[in-house]
């Protein structure tokens, strides 16, 4: 303590006291602690370190003081803005920093989450099949042909050996292009591919044309206008229907994994011997025959169902194309890809197949490809 002067008067200066100061401190620290964020910490600190703040004012009165007392209440008065100054710093770091770290946590984003903003497409079941069956045939070296949807008359019956009077070229069951005279027709099946790759292609022939064929056909659950084939073609010396028995043999166990098939006899005019496959029953294989108590519709209780139409290449067919059936044999084989479906994977409506629903494409998704 600085001695006093004669003229002091304690009372003048009573809100310099050591305990007024340490008072002002002790409001100001405790200011400051309460202050939770940075916009209550700016209220503190104008109202602890502002012009109108209790030191500050205080600041203010030590040149009214005598000459004496002015160095040591300076000092004192000095240090208590000093500690505040220090501890407002540090309450400052400690409130921003939690503010940052809860702005951190609010606007923090999950990178794990899963993005819906452009969910992905499925590959259409048919399209999936499509390129699973002609898989299984280039793996054994074939080729895939395609041909043209609006097809000539001649190549889409009569170099199939389909007379002019086969009820399947009527107009009730063939889609002809207007004007008529002219001979073109939406192609009823992909069998008009196999004459061309007969006549554009050099012996051997091994190919599968995969592709859309149209008929003049009720649009229902078992039925649609539209669809889709794939047909195979083998032309090469020494073919026999043993070699037609092993390849779709071959093609139904990987389509459809352990299968028991069988060729029941029929007749198309592009094929002879003609034969129709049939798959031994999913659903109750061959156990509803003979067994009333427990029917079968998938098979109608016979124990099979037709699959697809097969045969040994009709000499004729051949002739059209300019092989010369004597020293060249073939066979050929032919399946819907939207009955393939539906026996594979349980789809039980055609209509599901053409409607475009991304869910039926979704549910298949992984089946068919
Ligand atoms: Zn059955």
């Amino acid at each position: 303590m600085s001695g006093r002067g004669d003229n002091y008067d304690p009372k003048q200066v009573a809100v310099l006291s050591e305990e007024a100061v340490e008072e002002m401190v002790a409001d100001a620290l405790a200011a400051f602690e309460a202050a939770g964020s940075v916009a209550e910490l700016k209220a503190a600190r104008a109202a602890h370190t502002g012009e109108k703040s209790p030191l500050a004012l205080a600041n203010r009165e030590i040149g009214a003081l005598p000459p004496q007392a002015r160095k040591e209440t300076g000092r004192r008065i000095g240090q208590a803005r000093g500690r505040v100054n220090q501890a407002l710093a540090a309450r400052q770091e400690v409130v921003s920093a939690a503010e940052l770290d809860q702005r951190l946590v609010a606007e923090a984003v999950d990178v794990t989450l899963p993005m819906d903003l452009h969910p992905a497409g499925a590959i259409h079941p048919i399209t999936g099949l499509i390129d699973l069956m002609s898989d299984v045939f280039v793996a054994m070296g074939w080729e895939i042909a395609e041909g043209p949807e609006v097809e000539a008359e001649w190549l889409n019956f009569d170099a199939l050996n389909i007379h002019a009077d086969h009820p399947a070229r009527g107009t009730t069951d063939t889609l002809f292009v207007d004007p008529i005279e002219n001979h073109q027709l939406l192609r009823t099946h992909t069998s008009p591919v196999q004459i061309r790759s007969l006549l554009d292609r050099p012996l051997p022939v091994y190919v599968v044309c995969p592709g859309k064929v149209y008929r003049a056909d009720e649009f229902d659950a078992t039925h649609v206008p539209v669809f889709h084939q794939i047909e195979g073609l083998c032309v090469d010396k020494g073919i026999t229907m043993a070699n037609l028995k092993g390849t779709l043999d071959h093609l139904a166990t990987s389509m459809f994994g352990d299968i028991r098939t069988r060729l029941r006899p029929n007749y198309f005019p592009f094929t002879e011997p003609s034969a129709e496959m049939d798959l031994e029953c999913f659903v109750c294989h061959g156990e509803s025959v003979g067994n009333p108590e427990r029917p079968c519709r998938t098979c109608r209780s016979e124990g099979w169902i037709e699959w697809g139409g097969c045969g040994v290449v009709n000499p004729r067919v051949l002739a059209a194309a300019g092989v010369d059936p004597d020293v060249y044999s073939g066979f050929a084989f032919g399946m819907g890809i939207e009955r393939t479906l539906m026996f594979r994977n349980n789809a039980a409506d055609m209509r599901d197949m053409v409607e475009g629903d991304i869910r039926f494409s979704r549910s298949l998704k992984g089946e068919a490809r």
